[in-house]
């Protein structure tokens, strides 16, 4: 970085001093993109997860979740930072409705580095954020998943590309549908930019696994295109407790 930028990145702190991710309090000048004592209280899903979503396993035995056990995935296999309750809920909430973007710097870091410690996806060709619907987007006016991944294809030196696939469909109110009609909702809910896709493999970011139909939905149109590997990486991953 020259001395130009430096100066600019500096006054920049000054005038508009960033919000911690956790605490949303005020971070002071040169503090970094959290409190030191509030990168404690998100809990990070241990070094025991299922071998399909990530999700923590708490039986060692398990290879999979109980999700993973009686639903299949389009996905290959995925990786989540933090468990997704608590401090962490509101932190998302905040980060997509209350505009914190700025939280993107220290989460997109986090979730690079633990795309990095995955042997299986650390050599992925390309970066694909799950996409927004039109008008969500024009109401937000950004969309979270990009901004994560924007974060992680500078880290990781992987490039991203925001508008291989495409949100045609609106899919509001998923959480009041059961599992079979959000899977049924979102089949078409997506559409590819590009006929041919000539990667081997792809990892698709998203702020929230739930119960992973939408990545699934967007994994499903990069196979028909020609992927062979899609992996999902998430900020936060939901928490069952079996
Ligand atoms: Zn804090
Ligand atoms: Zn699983």
């Amino acid at each position: 970085m020259n001395l130009k930028n430096n100066i600019g990145r500096v006054l920049l702190e000054l005038l508009y001093p960033g919000r911690c991710p956790v605490c949303d309090g005020i971070l002071a000048f040169g503090e970094g993109r959290i409190h030191k004592h509030c990168t404690k209280v998100l809990q990070k899903v241990g070094p025991v997860y299922c071998l399909k979503c990530g999700r923590p396993i708490y039986r060692e035995e398990d290879a999979f979740c109980r999700h993973c056990r009686e639903e299949k995935h389009d996905f290959d296999s995925g990786v989540s930072v933090y468990m997704y309750r608590g401090e962490m809920k509101a932190s998302i909430y905040r980060f997509k409705y209350g505009n914190r973007q700025e939280y993107a710097a220290y989460y997109g870091r986090e979730l690079a580095k633990a795309i990095a410690a995955r042997r299986d996806m650390r050599t992925a060709g390309l970066i694909v954020p799950v996409p927004l619907y039109s008008e969500k987007l024009l109401q937000r006016g950004f969309n979270q998943a990009q901004l994560l991944a924007q974060e992680v294809s500078a880290l990781l030196k992987i490039p991203m590309k925001p508008d291989l696939v495409r949100r045609v469909r609106a899919t509001t109110a998923q959480k009041e549908l059961g599992a079979y009609e959000r899977r049924k909702n979102l089949k078409k809910a997506f559409k590819i930019g590009q006929d041919d896709v000539e990667l081997d493999s792809i990892i698709v970011v998203d702020d929230i696994f739930t119960t992973g139909s939408t990545i699934d939905g967007v994994a499903r149109v990069l196979k028909e295109a020609g992927a062979k590997k899609v992996y999902a990486a998430t900020l936060a991953i939901g928490v069952s407790k079996d």
